[in-house]
């Protein structure tokens, strides 16, 4: 191999690195975008005297479903945000499954939630903050479906700070 050989491998490296980086940076941007859509439900459930967690469904750019938690409203101890969620973009879509579908949660899925988020066979799943007692990490083993990517920590700050607030107040 001659030296050009080289500078062109090296040079088509970096401009692949580059536009990893661009992809990166982009996925980032979008992902506050609408975790901020999910604390607008979450807000919405505060409003209405609910353990603030909200929820949405995105899938290519647009938001197919919308949720925050219900319930005291419903009387339903399974209506989390995640589970009017997952209802509201099924409905949407016209299809059980959520597949190329991201959903984006305000606290980190309870065993439920992450139990019916592997039912849809979701894409992805980006939470804010944690929820070390009744969060599914609590739980040994595979919750989701094997090829759903998770990733936590998406405006966490702000996450938190709702739960700590709603619960200062109970207090
Ligand atoms: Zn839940």
């Amino acid at each position: 191999m001659d030296i050009f050989h080289h500078i062109w491998i090296f040079l088509v490296k970096l401009l692949n690195s580059q536009s990893l980086m661009e992809k990166a940076r982009n996925q980032a941007e979008q992902d506050k975008k609408y975790m901020q859509m999910a604390i607008s439900e979450a807000q919405k459930a505060l409003k209405e005297q609910e353990v603030p967690i909200g929820a949405v469904i995105v899938s290519g750019g647009q938001v197919v479903g919308r949720g925050h938690n219900l319930v005291e409203t419903l009387c339903d101890a399974t209506a989390h945000a995640e589970m009017q969620c997952i209802t509201a973009a099924a409905s949407t879509l016209g299809g059980k499954y959520l597949k190329g579908c991201t959903l984006y949660v305000t606290v980190e899925p309870c065993i439920m939630c992450a139990g019916a988020l592997a039912w849809s066979q979701i894409d992805r799943v980006v939470y804010g903050a944690d929820d070390p007692k009744r969060g599914y990490t609590t739980v040994e083993g595979r919750v989701f479906h094997p090829k759903t990517k998770v990733e936590k920590g998406v405006l966490r700050e702000e996450c938190e700070a709702l739960m700590k607030d709603f619960f200062t107040k109970l207090r």
